[in-house]
């Protein structure tokens, strides 16, 4: 018997053999039992995905004379018709490559024949592959036919491209999906095969020709079908290596090893090693980036998550980046893809490559905020037993609060808003003045937070924006701001709390949906409560910078006030 190659040997014969296309799978099916089928279908998605193997299963669904009572379409023992469209040899089913006949007299001929009843099947099928190429006029052509369709046709285009089919003939059809099929059930279905045909091969080999045919079921079997007629019925994974000329998962590895042990020149020795067996380098960042994209997904979804490696390959890595931060193997990748990118447009791709790693495997591990936070939090001196908190490093709560104004600054101070008020009403080029000196003097350069608020009101209402810089205090949490004036002291508690203008200026600074205003009046008591009053320098506090600057192996830049 003649040899036949795997992908038409395994050609999926019924619903059932469709890898990795449930929905069409179930969807056809379901239409054709119920009579419901569409005279047009459009098959779109990438090639190997099975789009002509299911065009011949509907053929066949629609005209299979089983009678047993089992779904159509039977296997090709049991009906003639099943089995002449299998072979290719039935009348009424006829296939157009679209690729090689792409001209009007092409698409006459077939509305010629559809004129004709079926020979010998119920419906005349006719799958169009790669219909895309056909030229205006061809499309014009088959709109016609596709317009007034007599009842005993059924067009099946299929196309990898659906961009390039005309809206006019796309709103004639039902159309179908096909996806990519993933790794693992192509491998599932290569195993499957490679045990009916006697080959003998390993898991970590199928998963590898899985990756390497990108979702398409043909392909793989393609490549297998080469793979044998290398290497006969013993198939290892050095043979597929070194058939496709691509890195070999070891190299892979102990590149990722050289870069988490923080070794740049082993880095660079194995890309030229790697080189040097002629893979190109930009395969290797390729496969590199692909080995990150499941380092990161094993790091944060879990194994379950990862479907393009074997069992043993998802130990192995996870147990590469189990010491390393999450935020680490994110900045590797990153560094990683940065490189990838800029391989592929070089003339020179492997000293980038060896760049990107050296790169990689100098950067510093990267620690979790929450970590840092923690740390920080540790080092207050309220944890340490002195009972006094200090100054926020960055937390949600951010404060602002004036000093206290002592009772013989008042008239003065009282006096100097109403000439700012003043000044600012007759000025004409007011967008020249600073947002701090027209908000007042009442803005303490201290208060960098409440600076903060009040220049973007003072940005929307000047007026708002002064009443806001009288507050003793300014606080942000959240959605929720706020505003607390002193009971001795200048009070526009009443003006905000009516003003709508405050709320939507506050809303936008936040950029936040809903906001929560809270404007009160605080009294002297609850001022020393909230730590208002005028700050000294604590000797406390230089205790806990010597102690950061212990712990973090830093050193001072420069002080700041954060209260
Ligand atoms: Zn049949």
């Amino acid at each position: 018997m003649a040899y036949r190659v795997l992908a038409r040997k395994w050609r999926p014969q019924t619903f059932e053999d469709l890898i990795g296309q449930e929905f069409p799978a179930v969807t056809l099916r379901n239409s054709i039992e119920s009579g419901k089928i569409a005279h047009a279908l459009l098959f779109a998605g990438p090639r190997g995905t099975g789009k002509t193997s299911t065009a011949r299963i509907v053929a066949k669904a629609i005209n299979c004379e089983r009678k047993d009572g089992g779904k159509f379409p039977c296997s090709t023992e049991q009906c003639s018709i099943c089995e002449g469209i299998s072979e290719g040899k039935s009348l009424d089913v006829q296939e157009i490559d679209a690729a090689s006949h792409t001209g009007v007299a092409d698409v006459r001929e077939i509305i010629e024949s559809v004129k004709y009843s079926p020979a010998s099947a119920r419906k005349k099928v006719y799958i169009i592959d790669e219909v895309h190429m056909l030229s205006q006029s061809a499309f014009n052509a088959l709109l016609k036919i596709m317009e007034e369709p007599p009842e005993h046709a059924i067009f099946i285009l299929a196309t990898t491209e659906a961009h390039k089919v005309p809206p006019t003939i796309m709103s004639r059809c039902q159309r179908y999906d096909f996806k990519k099929i993933p790794v693992e059930k192509i491998k599932e279905s290569l195993e499957k095969i490679t045990k009916a045909e006697g080959i003998k091969i390993d898991t970590e080999t199928l998963y590898l020709i899985a990756r390497e045919s990108e979702g398409s079921m043909r392909d793989s079997l393609s490549l297998l079908d080469q793979l044998t007629v290398s290497f006969e019925d013993r198939i290892t994974h050095k043979d597929v290596i070194s058939l496709l000329g691509i890195p070999d998962n070891e190299s892979l590895k102990s590149i990722l090893r050289a870069v988490f042990a923080k070794e740049p020149a082993k880095c660079v020795e194995l890309v030229r090693n790697a080189a040097s067996k002629g893979i190109s380098p930009r395969r290797m960042a390729q496969d590199i980036i692909y080995m990150f994209r499941n380092l990161l997904y094993l790091k944060i979804c879990g194994k379950d998550f990862t479907s393009d490696l074997s069992p043993d390959e998802k130990d192995e890595l996870s147990e590469l980046v189990k010491d390393e931060s999450t935020e680490t193997v994110e900045l590797l990748f990153n560094v990683i893809i940065d490189g990838g990118e800029r391989i592929r447009s070089s003339f020179y791709p492997e000293i980038v490559l060896e760049l990107a790693l050296v790169k990689m495997s100098t950067v510093g591990k990267v620690e979790k905020i929450d970590n840092i936070l923690k740390r920080l939090e540790r080092l207050s001196p309220q944890a340490s037993g002195t009972g006094k908190t200090p100054s926020s490093p960055g937390g949600q709560t951010r404060t602002a609060e004036r000093r206290p104004e002592k009772q013989e600054d008042k008239p003065a101070e009282k006096e100097s808003r109403h000439v700012e008020e003043k000044g600012t009403g007759e000025n004409e080029k007011p967008a020249k003045q600073t947002p701090a000196s027209a908000a007042g003097e009442q803005t303490s350069g201290d208060d960098p937070v409440k600076q903060e608020i009040v220049d973007f009101v003072h940005g929307k209402d000047k007026f708002l924006a002064k009443k806001l810089a009288q507050a003793h205090l300014l606080e942000v949490k959240g959605n929720r701001v706020s505003v607390k004036f002193l009971k001795n002291g200048i009070n526009h508690e009443k003006e905000l709390k009516k003003s709508r203008e405050l709320r939507k200026i506050l809303k936008e600074m936040l950029g936040v949906e809903r906001i929560r205003l809270d404007i009160d009046t605080i009294n002297d008591e609850e001022i020393n409560g909230t730590g208002g009053a005028s700050r000294k320098p604590d000797p406390a506090e230089d205790e806990i910078v010597n102690y950061a600057i212990r712990q973090f192996d830093a050193s001072v830049i420069k002080r700041k006030n954060l209260s």
